[in-house]
């Protein structure tokens, strides 16, 4: 058997302090799970989480203590950064109950879900999927995997971003409104989760712009940081 096109190679994100990879399967990412950026989007109150994917190929992979490049997307004018706790799965499973999410993981990453706002906005405006603000290509940077048992309490750690240097995002992960186990939860309810998945678990408040030639540096507490400019 031969492919009749050249097949697409395999995303995979690297595990910290291994020569080992995290073959990417499938980028499932949570709206709104920090109260304050509900409300800087002009939501309020709790509501049932929702999902939207991103392509595994809008990976941006950026190697611990190196700074990464990040192109600047076409067709936006409103560049976005979300700073975001990963969660990578290494057990997959449907109907996971929020107590056992835990044996799911296999570890967790300081992620960007980077997004074009003023696409993002008309396609809300107009009831139409929200693919083109988050789903373009390297809309999803993310520095290397840490092994959960390795990666300490990431449930109460802080999530920060700067760019250039001056603080944009600061928060907890404590203040998620569904926490990492009832996001696993509620996503094992609608599709089935499988080894490979990653989880962009949602941004605490504090999304704004950036232009070309910004240094984007984020991190999540135990997490090695994420570094990037965007060129
Ligand atoms: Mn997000």
């Amino acid at each position: 058997m031969s492919y009749v096109i050249p097949a697409v190679p395999a995303v995979s994100v690297p595990v910290l302090g291994t020569s080992d990879r995290f073959p990417v399967r499938r980028i499932y990412c949570v709206g709104r799970n920090y109260e304050e950026h509900a409300k800087e989007m002009g939501f309020t109150g709790r509501e049932p989480p929702f999902f939207f994917l991103k392509p595994a190929d809008a990976i941006v992979v950026v190697e611990a203590g190196s700074t990464g490049r990040l192109p600047y997307p076409s067709l936006t004018e409103n560049f976005h950064h979300e700073i975001e706790l990963v969660v990578a799965i290494g057990q997959g499973g449907r109907d996971i109950a929020a107590a056992d999410a835990a044996r799911h993981i296999y570890g967790y990453a300081v992620g960007l879900d980077m997004t074009r706002r003023d696409l993002q906005n008309e396609m809300k405006k107009q009831g139409r999927p929200w693919c083109i603000g988050k789903g373009f290509d390297h809309a999803a940077p993310i520095g290397p995997i840490v092994p959960a048992a390795q990666a300490g309490e990431v449930a109460q750690a802080d999530i920060w971003l700067k760019v250039n240097g001056q603080t944009r995002q600061s928060s907890n992960v404590s203040k998620l409104i569904w926490n990492i186990g009832e996001t696993i939860e509620h996503l094992s309810r609608a599709w089935e989760l499988a080894p490979g998945d990653l989880i962009y678990t949602g941004t605490p408040e504090g999304v704004a712009a950036v232009v070309r030639g910004d240094l984007l540096e984020g991190g999540v507490g135990g997490l090695p940081a994420l570094s990037i400019r965007v060129e």
